[in-house]
């Protein structure tokens, strides 16, 4: 451990050294690679196909709308407040559910459940209730305590009331878009929730049975230091939901507009960015969290800490999550589906999902057919983010080749990283070492063979 380095392994001048752009790995290959060589009509196939192999399902369903635009979002969302934009919009969604409940056997449960957003308790109860009313018409929901019924909420439009109907609906988890308790921070970027409010609301989910909280935290937003961000941590150990995610904001107002709303001045330089990212560490490793990777943290009881244990972590794209052995359907607009071998995304246009849908097509415009040396890389870069180790011998065994042979120029490559102790290896395998924890995405990017051929520009930095 050098003077810079934490307990934790966080070492802010290696850190600074490697930062760079990257992909964040929620698929491999990343949506960059999607081309409209799958369509509906792959997409349809594949999925009947897929019920040959039975396997369970989790369905991710967006919802693009919100009230009022927070400065700082990169979402694929829709601000507005006509009503009947969101009826056209849900009218859509419920002949998609039904187009896509027909392809998949009714035998398959679906233990896993998303909603998105945009802000999904936009949608009133009756509109959930809907929802759901179509949901369980065309899949098999899951009543079981198993299930994994999550919902992403903005604590500004949800109260007692509407988590015991969230519940009702068979919701069991809640994911918080929080951000920053500091009031001048939430005025910066226009999301003003007050830290009452969501004490109240997370004691009230507690109550109603929601057995998992998450809460998303941004770095790197205006008017943010580190002794500002230090007291939104102290108050989030208050709360200590059961998972944390923390964020990198990335300003890039010429892709999107909301972001011209803050000024640059405002914002935090690299320094402190750097200094919030170490002090988040050490704040919540000390208060008993389990750093996932990539920006999660979790209770060691909580599902994805034990996931993490037991083998069943898996990258997908709401970052971590458990139920690595489904397939994917993604419902709504911008929505993406991982079946078989076989990745697709909707339209990300809300007009053309909705035309789609209405000549009674899917609304899948691209996609992907993975081959096999995407299949393998996918999984080594799988167990290096979930794991932090490969063993050679469980590779050849599953994909039938020497992996030192396979990827000779990878490994070679991974040298400078192995000088500088982010990993080790050995006749065994890879490991990585506590200060490689931090720089996981660089080490991935050494298996990734798209990286060349693509605009690297596209993705974001860690700092
Ligand atoms: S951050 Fe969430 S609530 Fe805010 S505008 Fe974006 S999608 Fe909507």
């Amino acid at each position: 451990m050098n003077a810079n380095e934490s307990r934790s392994g966080f070492d802010a001048g290696l850190i600074r050294r490697y930062d760079g752009r990257g992909p964040r790995y929620t698929s491999y290959p990343t949506a960059l690679q999607f081309t409209p060589s799958v369509g509906a009509h792959e997409y349809e196939q594949n999925a009947m196909e897929s019920n040959a192999r039975a396997l369970p399902l989790s369905l991710y369903v967006h919802v693009p709308f919100c009230h009022q635009l927070c400065y700082y979002c990169g979402c694929n969302k829709i601000v507005t407040r006509n009503e009947a934009r969101v009826t056209r919009y849900l009218n859509a969604l419920h002949r998609e559910i039904a187009l896509q409940g027909a392809l998949f056997d009714r035998s398959r449960q679906v233990e896993q459940l998303h909603f998105g957003g945009g802000t999904p308790t936009y949608l009133d109860p009756a509109q959930l209730g809907d929802l759901f009313r179509v949901l369980r018409q065309y899949f098999s929901l899951d009543d079981s305590d198993e299930r994994q019924y999550s919902i992403e909420v903005d604590p500004r439009t949800v109260d007692r009331n509407r988590l015991e109907e969230l519940a009702a609906l068979g919701f069991n988890r809640l994911s918080l878009g929080i951000q920053d308790f500091d009031p001048r921070v939430q005025r910066a970027v226009n999301r003003i929730q007050a830290l009452s409010d969501v004490h109240t609301l997370v004691e009230d989910a507690r109550r109603t049975g929601f057995g998992s909280i998450s809460f998303d935290l941004i770095y790197g937003l205006p008017h943010q230091s580190l002794e500002s961000f230090d007291r939104t941590l102290s108050r989030t150990l208050d709360i200590r939901p059961e998972r944390l995610s923390v964020y990198n904001y990335a300003h890039l107002p010429e892709r999107f507009k909301g972001q011209r709303m803050i000024r640059e001045a405002d914002l935090p330089d690299s320094d402190t960015k750097l200094a919030i990212l170490g002090r988040t560490v050490e704040r919540l490793t000390d208060a008993g969290y389990v750093y996932i990777g990539m920006d999660h943290f979790a209770l060691p009881d909580d599902e994805l800490a034990e996931a993490q244990r037991d083998g069943s972590l898996q990258r997908n794209f709401q970052g971590y999550s458990t139920h690595w052995h489904c397939d994917l359907i993604g419902l709504g607009v911008s929505s993406i589906g991982s079946i078989g071998n076989v990745y697709a995304q909707n339209t990300v246009s809300t007009q053309d999902y909705e035309e789609r849908i209405e000549r009674g097509e899917l609304a899948v415009a691209k996609g992907l057919s993975v081959d096999s040396d995407d299949q393998l890389r996918a999984a080594v870069i799988q167990s290096l983010m979930c794991y932090d180790k490969l063993s050679y011998a469980d590779f050849n065994a599953r994909f039938d080749i020497d992996f030192e042979r396979y990827f000779a120029s990878e490994l070679e490559r991974l040298a400078d990283m192995q000088a500088d102790e982010l990993l080790e290896r050995d006749s065994d395998g890879l490991k990585i070492l506590p200060r490689g924890r931090y720089l996981l995405r660089n080490i991935a990017m050494t298996f990734d063979r798209y990286l060349d051929s693509g605009p690297v520009r596209q993705f974001s930095k860690a700092i």
